[in-house]
């Protein structure tokens, strides 16, 4: 065995789809540079697989200043039709929002997953300077980890050792480029898994024994790992963690193209049931392209036998295209092979990992851990959540402004999520069954007869917006506030709204703070420049904890006092206690205020100075000063003037009614704890400092702990 070269480096990805990618992204948008990610491909993806972006995913993007871009280039999915059989024909018999109206600011759109992972890598390449890219052909054959190292915090401890080796271009090609069938699902768990044959091959083609040279090996010493290495996961089976679920019988095709139509629909998002031939779904997609989702065969709903069984591998696209055209009739259907852009037909398991870390040092995230339909649109979303939950938390632990107690809420929050993925998957898979039989059955099981079958699709689009996820209590997560203490209205609802059967088109259009769930946005005026604002665009994802104090009406003469007994805690206990010296009073708690007194009513200096501090990082997150500037020792202090916010009318867009859509007391105020990755950790009264204390007092560290992150290492060439 030729000489290894030894790296040491703080989190190792495996695998640059999209978890991967989320993953690296998060890591160098905190600071992180000793991140490295690997992946066993030479390429991305070109073509077909994931296009769906939920709401939530592009709230998150647009934390990262990514969503406006993607937006641009997306199709807007703003309607969905129904069509179904009636007196023989085929016709519209309903229309729903796609996106359910104020769930969220965004609304669904779709794009293809390869410009979606070009969007990652260019950013990961300006945030890191270069420092931080993906290293392809690169295949990891060994993972140990030092049982007795994992506790320890120590900075210079890595107890995880990874062995890669650089394969030849050959080797990293994926053998199922072109258009054939299975095509582009060389990702996905249907393509056979040629990790095995690539790890026998192991000593082939030596070509040297210099870093990077094919053949070549790498151990690479890590303190985290997370294995976003896809649906057949070679991370994941050396943490010895199972698969439970099933592997159904649905199969689907999938054809892109651009058709020839009089289809009245084709640019909406449909779901066309026939009478006798099956079902089709339509998903108007961007450059005029249409995705077209046909199932080719069921054996799981018992309707069909072995006989009708149905091999994938049998399936050309002019059949998916007949069955298309038959299901459509008697609208036209036609689609030239020089107008195909991608097709395949795939089979799908409903799996999710019994496990998603081992000893809270080697994570997996995404289709590592979860895999299903793509039809509801959520594999790549949920893969990017998955890693968007985690990474923060590996940073905090890295940074030591966390213990490492912290990290078992990955599994906690990510894996209910996983089951009620799959959960709704099996749900939504039954009613867009090719049989009008198994998708009346499927309607009647949900209590409902088939003309409310649409209903029954709307309260899916509400889990499928990812608007949804609620994490329950933990120690990011308090418990729900006290509702009389807070004032009218205010929702402490508690965990469980995966899983709320009451959950619908109707009622959802609020955006009521709910512990455990992510914070939705509302308009608020900044008080010093009259310029309105959505307040999550004072939220970037950049690791920072949030503290949200409403803080009611400054100009009351009862709860002035409550709020300058606040500002007083804040200064001399709260930010101290976990600031470093010397750190700008905003870096790792950053309070900002919305207040219920008109904007005219009083002036910024009437807010307790700590409200509206000096500090060197005020700018705009992701206007063009912020992106130039790192955190600032060398940079001047100046007035943060975008720290206080209020609930008024502003001149050119309305009243953002703040108060309001949060349900909180306009008088009495509220305090909101948001995690930096958004989403509600707690909510008390202004008073209730005590739960503040000994909510953080749990997941931090004291400032005196605090690292900086540590410098990227170079590889040694010491021999193993
Ligand atoms: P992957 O995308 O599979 O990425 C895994 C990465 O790891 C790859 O780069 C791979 O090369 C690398 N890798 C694998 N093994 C190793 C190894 N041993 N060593 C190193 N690297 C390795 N999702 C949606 O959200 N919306 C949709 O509309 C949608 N439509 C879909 C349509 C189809 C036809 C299919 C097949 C899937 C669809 N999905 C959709 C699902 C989505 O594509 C996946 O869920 C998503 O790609 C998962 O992301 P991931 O990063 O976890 O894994």
């Amino acid at each position: 065995t030729p000489a290894a070269t030894h790296s040491k480096v703080d989190l190792l990805i495996i695998g640059a789809g999209p978890a991967g990618l989320m993953a690296a992204n998060w890591a160098v948008s905190l600071g992180c540079r000793s991140v490295r990610v690997v992946d066993k491909r030479n390429t991305k993806i070109f073509t077909g697989q994931a296009d769906g972006l939920q709401c939530r995913t592009l709230e998150v993007l647009h934390s990262f200043g990514m969503a406006q871009d993607i937006v641009r280039q997306s199709n807007h999915m703003l309607e969905v039709c129904f069509w179904n059989p009636v007196d023989g024909t085929l016709r519209r018999t309903g229309r729903i929002p796609d996106t359910i109206p104020g769930i969220s600011r965004w609304q669904q759109v779709v794009l293809h997953q390869g410009r979606i992972e070009r969007a990652f890598l260019d950013r990961i390449h300006a945030q890191s300077h270069g420092e931080v890219q993906v290293e392809r052909a690169k295949l990891p054959e060994r993972l140990d980890v030092d049982t007795d190292l994992v506790e320890s915090t120590h900075p210079d401890v890595y107890p995880v050792r990874v062995q890669v080796r650089q394969l030849s271009e050959d080797e990293a090609t994926p053998s199922q480029m072109g258009k054939s069938t299975p095509n582009g699902l060389f990702r996905s768990a249907l393509a056979p898994d040629d990790t095995p044959e690539l790890l026998s091959s192991s000593s082939s083609s030596v070509s040297g024994t210099k870093a990077g040279a094919v053949g070549s090996r790498q151990v690479i010493h890590a303190k985290y790992v997370i294995g976003c290495d896809g649906a057949h996961s070679w991370t994941r089976k050396q943490m010895g963690i199972d698969m439970a679920g099933e592997q159904t019988d649905y199969i689907w095709g999938v054809l892109d193209a651009v058709p020839v139509t009089d289809f009245p629909d084709i640019r909406m998002r449909c779901a066309i049931h026939s009478a006798n031939d099956g079902s089709v779904m339509i998903i108007p997609r961007e450059d005029g392209l249409v995705r077209f989702y046909i199932q080719i065969s069921s054996t799981s709903d018992g309707a069909a036998d072995a006989a009708t069984k149905v091999d994938r591998h049998n399936i050309t696209w002019q059949r998916i295209l007949k069955a298309a055209q038959t299901i459509i009739k008697p609208y036209r259907l036609e689609i030239s092979e020089r107008d195909l852009h991608w097709w395949t037909a795939y089979q799908i398991g409903q799996r999710v990992a019994s496990g998603f870390s081992l000893h809270d040092r080697v994570f997996i995230a995404g289709d590592a851990c979860h895999t299903h339909s793509p039809k509801a649109g959520q594999g790549m979303n949920v893969s990017m959540m998955d890693t968007y939950n985690l990474v923060w938390k590996v940073a905090k632990v890295l940074q030591r402004q966390s213990p490492r107690s912290i990290l078992p809420t990955y599994q906690a929050e990510r894996r209910r999520v996983a089951q009620e993925l799959i959960a709704f998957d099996h749900r939504f898979s039954r009613l867009f069954s090719g049989k009008p039989q198994a998708a009346e059955d499927a309607a009647r099981e949900a209590g409902v007869d088939l003309a409310e079958f649409r209903n029954v699709f709307a309260k899916g689009n509400r889990f499928a917006s990812g608007t949804a996820v609620e994490y329950g209590p933990s120690l990011l997560v308090g418990r729900g506030g006290d509702a009389t203490e807070l004032g009218d209205g205010t929702d402490v609802v508690g965990p469980g709204a995966l899983s709320r059967p009451e959950l619908s088109a109707e009622g959802c259009g609020e955006s009521r703070i709910v512990v455990g769930q992510r914070l939705n946005t509302a308009q608020v005026v900044c008080v010093a420049d009259a310029r309105p604002w959505q307040l999550v665009d004072w939220l970037p994802s950049d690791g920072r904890w949030r503290l949200l104090l409403f803080c009611g009406n400054l100009v009351d003469a009862a709860q002035r006092p409550r709020i300058e007994a606040f500002a007083r805690y804040l200064e001399t206990q709260l930010l101290p206690r976990y600031t470093p010296a010397r750190h700008d009073v905003d870096s790792v708690i950053d309070c900002l205020t919305i207040s219920s007194t008109p904007r005219t009513a009083c002036e910024l200096s009437d807010y307790p100075a700590i409200l509206h501090p000096l500090t060197t990082k005020w700018h705009r997150p992701g206007s063009a000063s912020a992106a130039a500037g790192d955190v600032g020792e060398a940079r001047a202090k100046s007035q943060d003037y975008w720290k206080i916010f209020c609930d008024d009318e502003s001149y050119h867009a309305g009243h953002g009614r703040a108060y309001e859509k949060y349900g909180i007391d306009a008088q009495r105020g509220a305090v909101v704890v948001a995690r930096p990755d958004g989403y509600v950790s707690l909510l008390v009264a202004l008073d209730d400092v005590d739960r503040i204390d000994a909510f953080f007092d749990k997941c931090m560290l004291p400032a005196e702990m605090h690292l900086p992150f540590a410098s990227r290492d170079k590889p040694s060439g010491a021999v193993d």
